[in-house]
């Protein structure tokens, strides 16, 4: 079953969740505030779109309420992430998966009412010494 899914932010980490879904057959809007950026996923998103998602009007007029899962992968400018997630969850999207860079973000996302954060540099830190641990297990 598709569902409705929109990125917001196109950098390596919301670019890769837009092509995976997109790969999979998802409807995916794909948005962010650079032109140069939105055209390179004219061909693989099922929309792309120029905005700038602080400006909460222009996330009403892209009828975001009405998406299953919206996810924000603004990451460095930690204002637009929040603002942009507040905004999110004010219009009732279902489920919002917001990226943190720093633990302190994490909280406060949590607090604003993201349903799920991800860390993806810490994230990816333990999984890659959990596997380099459980590969020197099996050289014994
Ligand atoms: P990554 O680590 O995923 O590559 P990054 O560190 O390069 O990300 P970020 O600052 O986290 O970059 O931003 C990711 C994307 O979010 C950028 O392409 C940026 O243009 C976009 N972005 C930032 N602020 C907004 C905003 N207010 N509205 C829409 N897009 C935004």
């Amino acid at each position: 079953m598709t569902k409705q899914y929109a990125v917001i932010g196109l950098g390596r980490f919301g670019g890769s969740i837009c092509r995976t879904l997109s790969e999979q057959g998802q409807e995916v809007m794909a948005i962010d505030k650079s032109e140069e950026i939105v055209n390179e996923y004219k061909d693989l998103a099922t929309y792309a779109i120029i905005a700038n998602t602080t400006e909460q009007n222009m996330l009403k007029s892209l009828g975001i309420g009405n998406f299953d899962h919206v996810i924000v992968a603004i990451g460095d400018d930690i204002q637009a992430s929040l603002l942009t997630t507040i905004m999110l969850k004010e219009l009732d999207v279902k489920k919002v998966t917001a990226k943190a860079i720093t633990e302190y973000h994490g909280r406060i996302l949590y607090r604003i009412g993201a349903d799920n954060v991800v860390h993806p540099e810490r994230d990816m830190g333990k999984r890659v010494a959990n596997h380099i641990l459980s590969s020197s297990m099996l050289d014994y």
